[in-house]
């Protein structure tokens, strides 16, 4: 068969990889490894609904055969093998939407060890130690093997081979440099640091001196937790989410009762770079008396917990459950509340100490606070997990516990305002009577805050409004003069006419202290904040919450164009300064307004006759 080229990313990625100087190219043999593992996992599990298919295949292991004569290692398994799609798609393209992102990522950051693992690009980095690799392969259940050379620039070659049994054989061609790879010593040193945990004999074969089981091999969870080491607790999420962080939080737990399960869980302590995308997959492997079954069983783990990994083996459920099956069973639902109640316990103890809990906030919070939306069971308890900022402290995070401490005396409401950034909100002008009485409110800027806010109705009795939906008596003391009542309702059916494309009213308010104006929504509308949202996703077209623009009596300004809005002479100016207030009053809520042209003129304009007036 003619050469075959790799796709344009392969290509890029290979580069990174091949060319990247960093001392830990062992990583390559872990990665290889932990194929191998899935390979045979895929195989075990295939054979349970295919009996018989793999009778004639051995025990599942791992053989790993160095050859310092001919500078080679080779790793083979009797896992499910691949067929010449398989080899094309898997070795020859990156389906996977994530090369992209890698390729962009270790340009930006050159750290390439980590980002190997994390985009599931594993089997290329064969090539920081290799110059040519071949695989010889066999499908389970087919006749044919084939093999796929290449020596990961120019592209591949895949031709028709034999092999006995279905598996898979890697064959390293190594570098000059990379001669150490066929020391036995460090070999064993290398596996047994790294893939120690691997669920199936890794053997290493000695030629003469015959084969040496090297890995402990058992199922790491289900050893006892004093057993365990933190390294091999380590390694084992390595392998299992392939991200080469340190986890945030470990849980290992043995399940009692109506069912019996154990699991070993893990929160990165790094934000996956597929975290946002639509699909929301939760990623938690389910194992079924040590087979690995599946690690898409969506009902395993909600979506907002989507970010984290590890396993569930659960003796319990039959080990021929097909993965349909799997779905909506009521034995996963039994164990998907267990778990989820498990790890919001461990987030509650670990919460206490609030810089090491920021670190998990600041990672996985806007995730985790979609289960406020979507976990209807445990809605209090993730909101009471929940961070948000506030105008009480400017850095500091604040839960709605805390908040609850801290109402002032005749508040009966939780507030919060919504928007784009925290700096901006911090000075919206809605926000002016809550400081004047020192009411606390919080500041929602992530657009999945606009949907909870619409669920949780209240948090231990306090209910949850946006501040323009404040019942209390906002009514600030004041001994500043006010606007006539007659003039000022002048103003507002002037304004109200003048702007009727743009706002459904206008009202005086008590709420604000120095603006003039602002613009806010009718009770019970979408905020202004969620209707960008929606148009910025293509969301919304016709439909708009009507504004309403609220003025400020006390103000200056308010004052005196309630003095001349009935003078003839001055309507050019009042005119122009309503156009002025309104823009203003957009501008604080983040909105685009009309016509930008005409207010930059016209405020230099003003400013400048101001200045001149008083020079
Ligand atoms: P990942 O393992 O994260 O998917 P890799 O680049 O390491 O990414 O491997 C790509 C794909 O190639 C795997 O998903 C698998 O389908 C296939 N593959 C790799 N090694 C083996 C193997 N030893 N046996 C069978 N399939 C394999």
């Amino acid at each position: 068969m003619s050469k075959q080229k790799f796709k344009t990313e392969v290509s890029k990625l290979l580069d990174i990889v091949i060319n990247s100087l960093y001392s830990e190219k062992y990583i390559f043999l872990r990665e290889l490894i932990s194929n191998a593992s899935d390979a045979c996992d895929k195989l075990r599990y295939y054979a349970l609904t295919n009996p018989g298919i793999a009778k004639d295949n051995g025990e599942f292991k791992i053989v790993i055969t160095p050859n310092a004569e001919e500078n080679t290692l080779t790793i083979s398994d009797n896992g499910i093998g691949m067929n010449k799609d398989d080899l094309i798609n898997h070795l020859g393209t990156i389906a996977k939407s994530g090369t992209a992102d890698f390729v962009r990522n270790a340009k930006d950051n050159g750290s390439v060890v980590d980002l190997i693992g994390k985009f599931g690009v594993g089997f290329y980095s064969a090539f920081m130690v290799a110059e040519k690799v071949e695989v010889t392969t066999k499908r389970a259940g087919e006749t044919q093997a084939y093999k796929w050379v290449s020596n990961g620039v120019s592209g591949f070659e895949i031709t028709e081979a034999e092999r006995e049994k279905f598996g898979t054989d890697i064959k390293l061609y190594l570098k000059e440099d990379a001669k150490d790879y066929t020391d036995t010593i460090y070999l064993r040193h290398i596996i047994r640091t790294y893939s120690d945990h691997i669920n199936y004999p890794i053997v290493l074969d000695l030629g003469k001196a015959g084969e040496e089981n090297v890995n402990t091999g058992s199922a790491l969870w289900t050893k006892n937790k004093a057993e365990i080491t933190d390294d091999q607790y380590n390694e084992f999420y390595h392998h299992i989410s392939r991200n080469f962080d340190t986890p945030w939080m470990r849980l290992h737990f043995k399940a009692e009762g109506s069912i019996e399960y154990t699991g070993l869980l893990y929160i990165p302590s790094e934000a996956p770079y597929d975290l946002f995308q639509p699909d929301r997959q939760q990623s938690l492997k389910l194992y079924v008396n040590r087979v690995f079954i599946s690690d898409k069983v969506d009902d395993l783990m909600p979506a907002y917990l989507r970010f984290v990994k590890g396993i569930i083996d659960s003796a319990d459920l039959p080990l021929n459950i097909s993965r349909e099956m799997l779905q909506q069973n009521a034995l996963i639902a039994k164990i998907k509340n267990g778990t989820v109640g498990r790890i919001l316990k461990e987030l509650k103890k670990r919460s206490e100490d609030y810089d090491d809990y920021m670190k998990f906030w600041k990672t996985f919070g806007i995730a985790f606070k979609e289960g406020i939306y979507e976990d209807v069971n445990n809605r209090e308890e993730v909101a009471s997990l929940s961070r948000f900022y506030s105008t009480r402290d400017n850095d500091r995070l604040t839960s709605l516990d805390e908040y609850i401490s801290h109402v002032q005396e005749g508040q009966t409401n939780i507030y919060y305002i919504t928007g784009d950034d925290v700096p901006t909100l911090r000075n919206n002008p809605q926000l002016e009577a809550f400081k004047a009485k020192d009411i606390e409110v919080l500041l929602l800027v992530d657009p999945i805050d606009e949907f909870w806010v619409q669920v949780l109705n209240n948090y231990k009795g306090y209910p949850i409004k946006h501040v323009s939906q404040a019942d209390i008596d906002l009514k600030i003391n004041r001994d500043s003069t006010k606007a006539d009542e007659k003039s000022l309702k002048k103003l507002t059916d002037f304004m109200a006419e003048m702007f009727k494309d743009e706002v459904s009213k206008v009202e005086p308010t008590e709420k604000l202290t120095n603006s003039p104006v602002s613009l806010t929504v009718e009770n019970g509308q979408m905020s202004i904040h969620l209707e960008r949202l929606m148009r910025n996703h293509q969301q919304q077209t016709t439909f708009a919450s009507s504004r309403i623009l609220e003025i400020n009596p006390y103000h200056p300004l308010i004052i005196k164009l309630a003095e001349s809005v009935n003078d003839k002479e001055q309507k050019q100016t009042v005119e122009e300064v309503c156009r002025l207030l309104l823009d203003q009053a957009k501008i604080a809520e983040g909105e685009a307004i009309n016509d930008s042209s005409f207010f930059s003129e016209k405020l230099s304009d003003y400013i400048l006759r101001g200045w001149q007036k008083s020079a």
